[in-house]
């Protein structure tokens, strides 16, 4: 029999696992409700209408005890994206909290209530750890979402990792304010404390206050979005409760896209904790952070977990031993997926020999601290010769007091090949181009300074808080 991926089910205790606002369960509660409704579940693929609650947390829990791969789904995604990812994962099954109405889409799946409490049912055996465990959705960052396929092997690997770079235990209780539908706030927000034995505290809907109101109540972690981890900076300045709060937390992590330089330090600042960051996406899981008891770099996403191996690859396809040059991360170890469903073309486009290329950018210093310099589809700006990345302008312009939000993205330029284009929420009195322009330029470099700054009332970002930058110009 495999090992189990939560030794804490089989041991089952009356300590809390899971609490969603004023609904909670135990361990022996929980094994007993996924035990009971995993021996029910068809053999065949399951979709979860994957709410922010206690009862997506089971669904998923079941599916993975019994072996019946499990699709989350976004509760609020549209009716194009729907269609797409029902004819593509083709579940039998909808699971969904009871009372919450289902679109049209899923009309044609039987529906199964997600129930809370269960009869005390034997577990059932673990499955292959190679097989089907989870079909996730990428964001749609770049293009339409890919349905990623995720054995156990993967999600295991990727959370033992974290264990041992976060110094994670049963101990730790995570405040938790993310979707479900994506690998941060499932697979780790979720999973990761059931697997470690430890709690989860999660807000439904992430604010301030909750977070303060958690860590007081002895909450030790959080994992965020920079969306939220730019609110915290922008409330925590002075001796406030917020500030208090945070000071006590054990470890604060951001993920799923790039921390602003500048909301990390007023972050330290205000409460002397210096925000995690790690990076990772839905294909190979966590691939880099930074350790709990190593070096804190704002503005890198730490070093290779365990197990991973990591190498930057030239333009020519040459490997990048040099510090500070840019080059396209590809990751390679036993957190990887096994294939985008039913794309072998985009599978094997993905990989080169292994290893799996990221589409990420980056640098790594001479302590092997990775630095990521954006997208290459769409942060790589090649401009007058140069290629410099959106990245480090975005927190040049972050930096000046104008600026609320920013991105920077490359546009098709006579003369230069493309030009740097800064996209601005300001803040107060609206800074005017040519001062932004000559901030950047002191700041980074004169070929850093953006040619163009247009003007908007917020940034188009997708449910992750991630900007959307094909949107932008539209
Ligand atoms: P799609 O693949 O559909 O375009 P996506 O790549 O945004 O969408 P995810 O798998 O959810 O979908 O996100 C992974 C990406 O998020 C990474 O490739 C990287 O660009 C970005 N990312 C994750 N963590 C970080 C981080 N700490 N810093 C910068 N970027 C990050
Ligand atoms: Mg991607």
């Amino acid at each position: 029999m495999p090992d189990p991926l939560f030794p804490a089910l089989t041991s089952a205790s009356g300590k809390e696992a899971l609490r969603f606002g004023e609904q909670a369960l135990t361990y022996t509660e929980l094994a007993a409700v996924a035990g009971s409704l995993a021996a029910e579940l068809p053999r065949d693929r399951v979709a979860v209408w994957a709410t922010p609650t206690l009862h997506t947390s089971v669904a998923v829990v079941a599916a993975l005890l019994a072996g019946v791969p499990a699709v989350p789904v976004n509760p609020k995604i549209g009716e194009r994206e729907l269609a797409h990812i029902v004819a593509d994962s083709e579940p039998q099954l909808v699971l969904a909290e009871p009372g919450v109405e289902l679109p049209a889409g899923l009309a044609d799946l039987p529906r199964r209530d997600i129930p809370l409490t269960g009869p005390d049912t034997p577990l059932t055996e673990e499955p292959d750890a190679e097989a089907p465990a989870l079909i996730v959705y990428t964001s749609g960052t770049t293009g339409p979402p890919k349905g990623v396929v995720l054995p156990r092997r993967s999600i295991a690997t990727t959370l033992d990792a974290l264990e041992d770079a976060w110094a994670w235990t049963a101990d730790d209780v995570l405040v938790h304010a993310l979707p479900l539908f994506h690998v941060h706030g499932l697979i780790l927000g979720i999973l990761g404390p059931l697997r470690r034995g430890g709690s989860v505290r999660h807000l439904g809907r992430f604010s301030t206050d909750g977070v303060a109101r958690e860590l007081k109540a002895g909450a030790t972690m959080v994992f965020g979005v920079p969306t939220m981890y730019h609110r915290i900076a922008g409330e925590v300045g002075g001796d406030n409760a917020l500030a208090d709060a945070l000071r006590g937390a054990r470890l604060l992590v951001s993920g799923s896209a790039a921390l602003p330089v500048h909301d990390h330090q007023r972050i330290t600042e205000a409460t002397g904790q210096q925000v995690v960051e790690r990076y990772g996406m839905t294909e190979t899981l966590m691939n880099t952070s930074v350790r709990a008891d190593g070096e804190r770099k704002p503005g890198t996403v730490g070093v290779p977990l365990g197990g991973v191996d990591l190498r930057l690859i030239g333009d020519a396809g040459e490997v990048i031993d040099d510090v500070e040059t840019v080059g396209e991360i590809q990751v390679r170890g036993p957190n990887l997926f096994t294939e985008y469903l039913n794309r072998p073309d985009a599978t094997a486009a993905a990989l080169d020999g292994g290893w799996f290329r990221t589409g990420d950018m980056a640098t790594r210093d001479s302590d092997g601290y990775v630095k990521i310099v954006g997208r290459k589809a769409t942060d790589l700006i090649k401009s007058g010769g140069y290629k410099i990345g959106a990245g480090e302008i975005e927190n040049a312009l972050l930096e000046h007091p104008g600026v609320a939000e920013a991105a920077v993205t490359g546009e098709p330029d006579d003369d230069l090949g493309e030009r740097i284009v800064a996209w601005i929420v300001p803040e107060g009195a609206r800074p005017s181009a040519e001062e932004l322009a000559d901030h950047v330029a002191r700041l980074l470099a004169p070929h850093k300074r953006p040619r163009v700054v247009r003007y908007l009332d917020a940034l188009p970002r997708n449910d992750m808080g991630k900007v959307l930058k094909r949107a932008l110009g539209e």
